[in-house]
């Protein structure tokens, strides 16, 4: 019996882990890493600040991080990339490429 029941909580984190969000949005697997694809995102597109998503948020779902564009307050790493100039520094530059 205790085998059992061990056997059917390894089988549904197995399941968990290989599930696809059913978001169906690109998923990081770190809060980091989603803000380094969020900024990465703004400057490839060339995002005016206001468009485009604006923070990061931890999926219900699958536990990963998604973009959100719904979010009342922007990420604070992009915040500051748009305070400094850099983002529109690295727009401009990548224009040139
Ligand atoms: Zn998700």
């Amino acid at each position: 019996m205790v085998f059992v029941t061990f056997f059917v909580s390894c089988e549904k984190i197995f399941e968990l882990k290989k599930m696809k969000c059913q978001t169906g949005k690109n998923s990081y697997s770190t809060k980091s890493l989603a803000e380094t694809a969020l900024i990465d995102i703004h400057i490839h597109r060339n995002f005016p600040p206001e468009q485009g998503p604006q923070d990061v948020y931890q999926c219900e779902f699958c536990g990963e991080w998604h973009f959100t564009s719904k979010s009342t307050s922007r990420n604070v790493r992009l915040q500051e990339m748009i305070d400094s100039g850099e983002m529109r520094r690295l727009q401009q530059a990548r224009r040139w490429e």
